[in-house]
């Protein structure tokens, strides 16, 4: 029978990538909501294509457009925030959640709220709530699935393990496009080098956090609440050829690595079949063809911003959602180039200085260390322009 489904975030680089894999098994999916933010004419597309039951767009704005190209299909569209809490909130029995941005953090936890099955590619959001989104998966009964490739790998290698064995866990990193890269030309990094990944096509904000770096620091934050086996046992590790996408080393000195390509199709398929498994298009690793797997330790002097994240998930309270605001922030500005690159880690790292606040304990007060800490960078930001 087929499986019911919501995509939210479904005209991004993650939802394009789910769309394919059900494109290519369409009895096995029925999809009910599909959501972007202003991109109304192509999630109206992707609705009449899949035979969407809903459509929402974020931006209220854009909710005429919506409706204007949905005329005659019988799709219903919605429009703004609540608007995309009350689609997530819709019973199914999968939820992708892939809104880019602390954005994505209402509507997911409308998902968890209703206990529901949730692949999780929309890190920010597990970062700036942290414990209060564990704590309500647990008392909502919801599953998270975790699609970013490093901890579904590390999912992966720990199934049926018992975490108390677990020695240490190693994220991979790429390093990004500026890997090889002086400090002086890094200072000169422009918006299309920063965002030309050499392994990975993704959405030009993740992208960004890759060529920092910052993207590895919110994965460490982000495993740190999937798998609490402490922060001394979690480690990150730079391996250019992204063929190995993490590792859990046991107590036995037993490790075990996911190895796959490149391809985020292949995370989501492990969580759109989990626990079972189902096809890819992809083509059979050819590891004598990639010849060699290299690693090497991260260099926090060039690519600060791991340091940065491990800083703040040691301080706790409010600082994970202040650091992933002030970068949300920061690589909108870059990308409009009104900051230099290096500017990016400032900015976190000096909004993390100047704000502060008391641990959050419910969703409203995540979102509103969000709004403040994004006010603080913003002021910053005036500074540096
Ligand atoms: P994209 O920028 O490609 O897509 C983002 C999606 O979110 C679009 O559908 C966009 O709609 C929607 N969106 C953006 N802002 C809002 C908003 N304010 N309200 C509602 N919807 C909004 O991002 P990616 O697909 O690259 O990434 C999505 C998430 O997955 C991120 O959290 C990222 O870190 C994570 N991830 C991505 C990977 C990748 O390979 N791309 C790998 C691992 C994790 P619209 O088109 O209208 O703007």
């Amino acid at each position: 029978m087929a499986r019911t489904l919501s995509l939210l975030g479904a005209t991004g680089s993650i939802g394009a990538s789910t769309l394919d894999l059900i494109r290519r098994n369409p009895s096995d999916w029925q999809v009910d909501t599909l959501t972007a933010n202003c991109s109304a004419k192509e999630l109206a597309m992707l609705a009449r294509e899949f035979g969407a039951k809903t459509a929402v767009v974020g931006d209220e704005a854009c909710l005429s457009e919506l409706r204007d190209a949905l005329a005659g299909s019988g799709i219903e569209a919605a429009g703004g925030a609540q608007a995309l809490c009350d689609a997530a909130a819709r019973p199914v029995d999968m939820t992708v959640a892939a809104i880019v941005g602390c954005a994505g953090l209402a509507p997911t936890m409308s998902a968890v709220q209703r206990g529901g099955t949730i692949a999780l590619a929309n890190k920010e959001a597990l970062v700036s709530a942290g414990d209060v989104m564990t704590s309500a998966v647990a008392r909502h009964g919801a599953t998270l699935l975790p699609t970013d490739s490093e901890h579904n790998a590390i999912f992966q290698c720990l199934a049926g393990s018992n975490i108390e064995d677990v020695a240490r866990i190693t994220l991979t990193a790429s390093g990004g496009p500026l890997r090889t890269w002086s400090k002086e030309q890094i200072e000169a990094a422009t918006p299309a080098q920063a965002v030309a990944h050499p392994n990975w096509s993704m959405g030009a904000k993740i992208s960004v956090d890759s060529a920092t770096m910052m993207n590895k620091g919110l994965e460490y934050i982000e495993a740190h609440h999937l798998f609490p086996v402490g922060l001394d046992r979690l480690k990150i590790v730079v391996h250019p050829q992204s063929v190995i996408h993490s590792m859990v080393e046991y107590r036995d000195r037993s490790t075990l690595a996911q190895l796959g390509p490149s391809d985020m199709r292949v995370p989501i398929a492990s969580c759109l079949a989990w626990p079972a498994r189902m096809e890819t298009p992809l083509e059979p690793l050819d590891l004598a063809k990639i010849g060699e797997l290299t690693f090497f330790a991260p260099d926090e002097d060039r690519f600060p911003a791991t340091r940065i994240a491990r800083e703040a998930i040691e301080a706790g309270g409010a600082a994970p959602a202040t650091l992933n605001a002030a970068n949300e922030v920061a690589v909108e500005a870059f990308l409009a180039g009104h900051i230099g690159f290096t500017r990016i880690t400032a900015l976190v790292e000096d909004t993390l200085q100047r704000y502060n606040a008391p641990a959050p304990s419910a969703l409203e007060e995540v979102l509103a260390i969000d709004g403040e800490a994004r006010q603080y960078a913003r002021e910053a930001l005036a500074c540096y322009a």
